[in-house]
Order: structure tokens, then sequence, then C-alpha cells
């Protein structure tokens, strides 16, 4: 079994009919890049860089995180996808005192935080940018809900460059930088947004909760909080849509990435790049490769006419 895995991870995720599209892990630490590249994952749609600071007494130096970039990338040699501090909300920091908050999830977090503790996210772009000499690192900003937002994070970065420019230190020049679209106002700015963004990720687990207006977390409301909700679907098909139309590549990684009936609907829409925990890759990757492009073409088609969850749930179903 494990030879036949180890087979299975070297074939393309292509359907019956030759489309292919790629398989990324979502890492949280060293050890998940390993697990990674035992799964056969492509490279790293989503590193969650927030374990560097939680699991940390202080806020990590550039250094620090400089070193565990680089390891990562050098580890892999696949792209990685670093996404910048996402804490604040339910995530806190052990010796950082966040103001309470009457809506956290709302509120003071990832890249509203990073924008206003410019030091704390300069040191990590700085990081981010030496690493990214030793592999192909990009950039991803998370909870974006403007342009502004997305320039502003862009500027501290140039930034950073000038200053590493200064320190006459090795880094990337050109280093792509994304957005993780995972609030209600990106989806609907996504045309502009894909103007200016290399890429596109979307984060249902995020966006789902907003668009519902439903807690991820609360067990109350785990029927509510559905990602085949025909709210999300349509925003999910327009964060696609809009960043095909600039060229750009568009990724999911949220968890609705490996639900085996969201899958064929996904590839459907034209998702370009799924992600998700690596022990999910091989199921993902079989599922692939026995689908046809066309059909699921017609199956998207029809779930995003759907007007109901109901109506889209039977039609995956079938
Ligand atoms: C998401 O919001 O979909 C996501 C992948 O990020 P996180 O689960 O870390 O918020
Ligand atoms: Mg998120």
């Amino acid at each position: 079994v494990k030879r036949k895995l180890k087979e299975m991870n070297r074939l393309p995720a292509a359907t019956t009919d030759g489309r292919q599209v790629v398989l990324f892990a979502n890492a949280g630490s060293l050890r998940d890049i390993e697990l990674a590249k035992k799964h056969g994952a492509e490279g790293i749609g989503l590193f969650r860089s927030e374990f560097l600071y939680m699991e940390s007494s202080r806020f990590p130096t550039e250094q620090e995180q400089f070193e565990i970039y680089k390891q990562a990338a050098e580890m892999l040699k696949k792209p990685i996808t670093i996404r910048t501090l996402d804490i604040g909300g339910d995530k806190n920091l052990p010796y950082y005192q966040f103001e309470k908050e009457e809506n956290p999830f709302l509120g003071w977090r990832a890249i509203r935080f990073c924008l206003d503790m410019r030091d704390v996210f300069k040191t990590q772009l700085k990081a981010i940018l030496r690493a990214a000499a030793f592999g192909d690192i990009r950039i991803m900003y998370p909870m974006i809900v403007s342009v502004e937002e997305f320039r502003k994070a862009n500027a501290i970065l140039e930034e950073c460059k000038a200053e590493l420019r200064e320190r006459k230190l090795l880094f990337r020049e050109s280093i792509s930088t994304g957005i993780m679209v995972e609030t209600p106002a990106a989806a609907f700015i996504a045309e502009e947004l894909a103007k200016e963004a290399d890429f596109f990720s979307i984060g249902t687990n995020d966006l789902t909760q907003y668009i519902l207006a439903a807690d991820r977390g609360n067990q109350k409301l785990t029927k509510l909080y559905s990602p085949f909700h025909p709210a999300v679907l349509r925003a999910v098909a327009k964060v696609i849509a809009a960043g095909h139309k600039e060229g750009k590549e568009v990724g999911m990684c949220g968890e609705f990435a490996a639900d085996a009936r969201a899958v064929p609907l996904l590839l459907g829409m034209g998702l370009d790049e799924f992600s998700m925990a690596s022990n999910e890759i091989a199921a993902v990757r079989y599922q692939v490769r026995g689908l046809a492009a066309k059909q699921a073409a017609e199956l998207a088609r029809r779930a995003l006419a759907a007007g109901t969850e109901k109506e889209v749930r039977g039609l995956l179903e079938r």
C-alpha cells in the first residue's frame, strides 16, 4: 500500500480529459513541510506563519524567522506561500496583551494588526525576502478588505527591500505577493484586486463565516456554517473568474478544497490550485484523476444556478 501511494504521489492531478490542477499542502511548522514532502505536495499553498509567534516567548527576530523560512524552502525545494502573521481574532500571543474586543473576528487581526504594528510586520517581511533568495517563496496577505490595504502592505514590502539593500544583504527583489480572499469585501472587489495581486487564494474557512455571519467555531451553528450555501459558492466562482480575467492563478486553502463533494465543483469552476492538509492530498489526487473536466464544468454551472443549499447538495450527491 505504501509503494502504491508513493507511485500515486508522482502522478499528475489531471482529469480524464487532461485538465491539470495543482495539489498543494497547508503547513504550520517545519514538521508539516516534511509531511507535505512525504505526501507528494507540489508546494505549500498556505504556510501559517503564526505558529512561529505563538510558540515563542516574544516576537521572533528577523534572523530567527529567516532561518525557519529558509529551512522550509530548502527542505521542500518547491513553491512555498507564506501567509504573513494572522494573529488576533481567536488567536492570541502569550507576550502581547490584546485589548478585549466585543467581536474579535471582526476586530484588530491579521493584516490590520500588521499594518498598525509596522515594526513587527517589517521584521517578518525582511525575513521572508531574505529566505526567498534560497527558494521559491511567495507572500500572501490575510484578511484583506480593500485595494488600499494591499497597496499599503506592498509599499511596506518595498521599504523592507530598500533597507535590506542598504544593509547589503542577499534577498529576492521580485517576489510575488498575493491576496488571501477570505472576506466578502475582497470577493466583491475581486476584479480590482486581481489587477494588482499576483495570485489569489480563497480562504473558505473565514469566507464562509463572514458571508453567512456564522462563527466558524460555534457548535450551535455547525448546520448553518456551510460553504455549500449558494452565497458562498457564488462568491468563490466570482473570485476565480475575476482572477482568470487578469490571467492570475487562483487557489483555495480553506478546508473546502479537500471536501470530496466540493472537488468536482471547484474543478468545474476552474480552480487552479487546491491546498489542504497533507494527509488529504492522495484522496483528492485520486478523485481528480477520475473526473472529466467537461462534466465538472456542467456540474458547476448547475450548482451556481441553484438557489438553495439543498439543491446544491442534491446535485452533488448524484
Ligand atoms: C481560511 O480562513 O480559510 C484559512 C485557510 O485560514 P485560517 O483557517 O488559518 O483562518
Ligand atoms: Mg483565515
